[in-house]
């Protein structure tokens, strides 16, 4: 039968990653919940809505919902599947720093987390599903048959980012990545709203150590238990 698979976890922590290599290897759709936020961030900047690092216009956010159309397209043989903001493929634009810098402050905006949790219980009411995130396994899915939650050192998980952003030709120094990182996780956790939590039913794994494969294998020997 098909299951839900919710992994939630800290900024960087290779959750992606993981979904995405699960997904391929059980036939499954991916679905990154954190690219639907930054699709928020990115409209925010292009509307005028950012007024800077860590600084948004709330009212200016919430009025432009509506305008706001995000879609997944196919999965290529990575298992990344293009994100299409209101049509347009967003895919590379969204993971600019500009764009990491005021997504939490978005991310911490009920409207906005009301508008794209209902998108995403919508996106896998059916199952054979592998959502990543913050609040999967406790908002967006908490009867998700397995929830996992994964952790890594912030210096691995900031020289991670560094190098993935450097592949894609993104100059960003080690040291601000980690603070963008660090900055992310503090306001992740201490919202008023859906704050990042461990589900009471969640299993953590610390990846710090495994290897992309190792950490397939040692997930794929818990879901077929
Ligand atoms: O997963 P990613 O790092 O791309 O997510 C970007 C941001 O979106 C997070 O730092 C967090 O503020 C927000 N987010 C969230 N809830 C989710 C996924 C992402 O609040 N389920």
């Amino acid at each position: 039968q098909h299951i839900t698979i919710a992994i939630d976890g800290f900024s960087s922590c290779g959750k992606s990653t993981l979904a995405k290599a699960l997904a391929k290897k059980m036939n499954y759709t991916f679905i990154d919940s954190g690219a639907m936020y930054r699709c928020v961030a990115l409209y925010a900047i292009q509307n005028g809505c950012a007024l800077g690092a860590h600084k948004i216009n709330l009212t200016c956010v919430v009025n432009s919902l509506p305008q706001i159309h995000i879609q997944f397209g196919e999965a290529d043989e990575l298992g990344n599947r293009p994100v299409l903001l209101n049509g347009e493929d967003v895919s590379h634009a969204i993971r600019q720093l500009e764009v990491a810098n005021i997504v939490s402050e978005v991310a911490a905006i009920r409207e906005v987390r009301e508008f794209l949790v209902e998108q995403q219980q919508e996106l896998g009411k059916n199952g054979g599903v592998v959502m990543d995130g913050r609040d999967i396994g406790t908002v967006v899915f908490p009867h998700a048959e397995l929830k996992l939650f994964i952790t890594a050192k912030p210096e691995i998980r900031a020289q991670r980012r560094f190098l993935e952003l450097q592949a894609k030709g993104e100059i960003n120094s080690l040291g601000e990545i980690l603070e963008n990182l660090k900055h992310r996780d503090r306001i992740d956790s201490t919202r008023a709203i859906s704050p990042l939590t461990q589900a009471k039913d969640a299993l953590v794994v610390d990846n710090s150590e495994m290897s992309e494969t190792e950490q397939l294998e040692y997930v794929m020997n818990l879901v077929k238990n």
